[in-house]
């Protein structure tokens, strides 16, 4: 007896006619003509598409609904406004503020399909763990509805003294298995290449992946990028990495670029698009032609980089827009990409959900029997028309159970 069990469903990749049972948790069985009375429930999807679940892989809940009433007009800016919104957090409250806020940003990502996110977490020197501490406080309280993977981030502004405070506090966390991925910003550091080397050797140290933020400007310098491939090689990390923007790749020249993403291929790094959060920010310093700065996601797909698309700041001094739908940012990265033929968009409807579980290395994420029933049923018949239509989610299943349900109801008087 199954669980669940959701009759004629379409697929992403163009398969239609599939039933898919659920039992425990996850998947049973993907196959054609399952009998209804073999599930305790069924889902008719009635030919629309039904798809593992999105997964948001680079997030900042500490970051999000921290919107005040100043316009950040660079990245600099948003660091500075986002550090007078924390200071204003009366003393002991930081873990309180990031929950409430975070909290009502997931339930946002759950009712529009994600069911896996990975979220930085600032350390900083003053604050100590708290936002660690409280981001694995949430991590555990939603745990039936998303997963959620942490990633720390040493902050910017605290000074070199601080910088070894917070890599003792990083060492510690990971030590107490606070932390999920060992990350960083590291170009924001006059010691970048220092920083990045000894980062890596923590995560090496408590044989942690890596999730790094990686030369996030428009200076045609991409000195980090090109570090993170060579050690990532050198440490056997292939497959572990993920570098965040890379949005400097945009700024070098075709030769230089294309080399680049060979040594990314070669190190098997996974490329994290920020489009929308890009797209705010960079290029304010450029007449026009203003650049997009945002990273060479044809090329990298073309190479064969696994390269995924993520939501990155909501509503925060970084960036004052964005729902945490993952939908919404696939059209747009299509766009922005220029992503739009029929199996291009297939292509970027995979970059918003296969391409973030092997970034983030959820082995047990997919569309198959013994992996997790984590899925979502669209109101369209395929993946390109979900990302066009930007289809209601009708059903978000996490774990085999209906966690949230969509629905509208449109009616044209003419
Ligand atoms: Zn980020």
């Amino acid at each position: 007896m199954f669980d669940l069990l959701i009759q004629n469903a379409n697929i992403p990749g163009g398969q239609t006619g599939l039933d898919i049972a659920v039992a425990d948790g996850r998947i049973a069985s993907i196959d054609r003509n399952i009998p209804a009375n073999k599930a305790r429930e069924v889902i008719d999807a009635g030919g629309h598409l039904v798809s593992p679940g999105f997964v948001d892989s680079h997030m900042h809940l500490d970051k999000v609904l921290s919107l005040g009433d100043t316009e950040s007009k660079t990245l600099d800016a948003a660091i500075r406004n986002f550090t007078l919104y924390l200071q204003g957090i009366p003393a002991g409250m930081l873990g309180e503020d990031i929950r409430r806020r975070a909290e009502q940003v997931i339930r946002l990502a759950v009712s529009s399909g994600t069911t896996a996110l990975r979220t930085n977490a600032n350390v900083e020197a003053a604050s100590g763990l708290q936002g660690i501490q409280a981001l694995n406080e949430l991590k555990e309280h939603v745990r039936d509805v998303v997963d959620i993977r942490i990633t720390c981030l040493p902050n910017f502004y605290d000074g070199p003294e601080a910088q070894e405070q917070r890599l003792q506090l990083i060492d510690q966390a990971c030590g107490e298995g606070l932390i999920d991925f060992v990350g960083g910003a590291n170009h924001h550091h006059d010691n970048c290449a220092e920083l990045t080397e000894r980062l890596f050797k923590i995560a090496v140290k408590h044989d942690l992946p890596v999730d790094f933020h990686v030369d996030e400007s428009d200076e045609p310098n991409i000195a980090e990028f090109e570090q993170v491939a060579r050690l990532t090689m050198e440490h056997g990390y292939e497959g572990r990495v993920s570098c965040g923007h890379v949005t400097a790749l945009n700024a070098v020249d075709d030769v230089t670029a294309a080399r680049a993403i060979e040594h990314a291929r070669k190190a098997d790094l996974n490329i994290i698009t920020l489009p929308s959060c890009n797209l705010y920010l960079m290029g304010r310093t450029d007449k026009q032609p203003i650049r997009r700065g945002v990273t060479r996601i044809r090329e990298f797909v073309e190479a064969g980089v696994n390269i995924a698309y993520a939501s990155d700041n909501i509503r925060d001094p970084f960036r004052p827009l964005g729902n945490a739908d993952m939908l919404e940012e696939g059209l747009l990265t299509a766009q922005v990409a220029q992503m739009v033929t029929t199996s291009e968009l297939e292509t970027v409807f995979a970059m918003g959900t296969v391409n973030g579980a092997r970034a983030m290395g959820l082995t047990d994420y997919g569309l198959a029997p013994g992996k997790r029933a984590d899925l979502v049923i669209f109101d369209a018949t395929s993946a390109p028309e979900a990302l066009l239509s930007q289809a209601i989610r009708t059903h978000v299943i996490k774990n085999g159970r209906v966690v949230a349900r969509n629905s509208v109801t449109a009616e044209l008087l003419f």
